[in-house]
C-alpha cells in the first residue's frame, strides 16, 4: 500500500517502471482526445469543481485513463472529498501512476500523471482516509469509468 512518504520518494528520486509506454505526438492526442480531455491530459489543465461527471459517482467499475485507456483506479477505493472533484484513496496498483513536483500557482503540490501515457490527471494530498492518509483529486475528464469486466 502506497503512503504519503512514499509518494514524496517518487516524486524526489524516480518513479516506478510503466508496464508498458504510450508515447503520441501533440497533433495525435488531439485528433484522439476531446478538447476537453486535451486541455486536462495534455495542457495540465484543471476543470470546474462540482460540474464535472464522476464527482458524485459511486457506480461499481473502474476507472481508466482517458488518453490510453490503462486502468488506474477501482471504483471500490473512491470516496466522499468534499473537493469537487473524484477522489480516491489509492491507484490500482503502485506502477499505475508517477508523481511529480509542482509548484505552479505558488502551491506546493504533488501532480499525478498517468505512468504508461504521461497525461496529467490531477494531484495527490495528504489528508486522505486511513488506511493510505492520501487523496487524489483527480479531474473526470481525465478518465473514462468502465464496468468491471466478467469474473472480477
Ligand atoms: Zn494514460
Amino acid at each position: 500500500m502506497l503512503r504519503w512518504i512514499d509518494v514524496l520518494k517518487y516524486a524526489k528520486y524516480s518513479n516506478p517502471e510503466p508496464p508498458q509506454r504510450v508515447e503520441k505526438t501533440e497533433e495525435e492526442w488531439r485528433q484522439q482526445l476531446t478538447p476537453a480531455q486535451f486541455r486536462v491530459l495534455r495542457e495540465q489543465a484543471t476543470e470546474p469543481p462540482y460540474r464535472n461527471a464522476y464527482c458524485r459517482t459511486y457506480a461499481p467499475g473502474v476507472y481508466a485513463c482517458a488518453g490510453c485507456h490503462s486502468i488506474l483506479f477501482n471504483s471500490t477505493d473512491k470516496y466522499h472529498a468534499i473537493s469537487g472533484w473524484p477522489s480516491f484513496k489509492q491507484p490500482v496498483s503502485k506502477s499505475a501512476l508517477r508523481y511529480l513536483f509542482d509548484d505552479s500557482y505558488n502551491m506546493h503540490r504533488i501532480e499525478v500523471r498517468c505512468n504508461v501515457c504521461g497525461g496529467h490527471l490531477g494531484h495527490v494530498f495528504p489528508d486522505g482516509p486511513e488506511p493510505t492518509g492520501l487523496r487524489y483529486c483527480i479531474n473526470s475528464e481525465s478518465l473514462i469509468r468502465q464496468e468491471l469486466p466478467a469474473g472480477l
